[in-house]
């Protein structure tokens, strides 16, 4: 747990959202400005600021995160239709939050050229 960090807060309850699943290695919750019908954040419990941190020793983390994704896609009715998982890194990949997550955007055709 990192103090400052929001999506640490939110895993420990300490701030709001709808958490959508959580389990002991991972939470999942609505983004709170959701840039297509469906966009859910997927994040490890544990603080990674971004994928450069990642090392070895998360390598099942990082693989759970995205079946978690794959799970919650079903639960949404959207796996068969497709989705979209994205992972920013840095300030040139768009990272505002500097604690590790897999975007889910879905619910309408994304673009193939655009992020969304
Ligand atoms: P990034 O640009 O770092 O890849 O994405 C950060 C995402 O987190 C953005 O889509 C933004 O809307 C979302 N976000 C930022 N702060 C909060 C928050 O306090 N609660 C929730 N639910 N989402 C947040
Ligand atoms: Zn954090």
């Amino acid at each position: 747990m990192t103090a400052d960090c929001i999506f640490c807060q939110i895993i420990a309850h300490e701030a709001p959202a709808e958490i959508l699943y959580q389990d002991e290695r991972v939470t999942a919750f609505q983004d709170i400005h959701p840039a297509a019908p469906i966009h859910i954040l997927v994040v490890p419990n544990k603080h990674i600021p971004s994928i450069n941190e990642a090392s070895e020793e998360d390598a099942a983390l990082l693989g759970h995160m995205q079946l978690i994704a794959q799970k919650i896609a079903k639960e949404q009715g959207i796996a068969s239709r497709g989705y979209r998982l994205i992972t920013n890194v840095g300030n040139e990949g768009g990272q505002v939050v500097y604690h590790l997550h897999l975007h889910l955007l879905g619910g309408k055709r994304l673009s193939f050229t655009r992020y969304i």
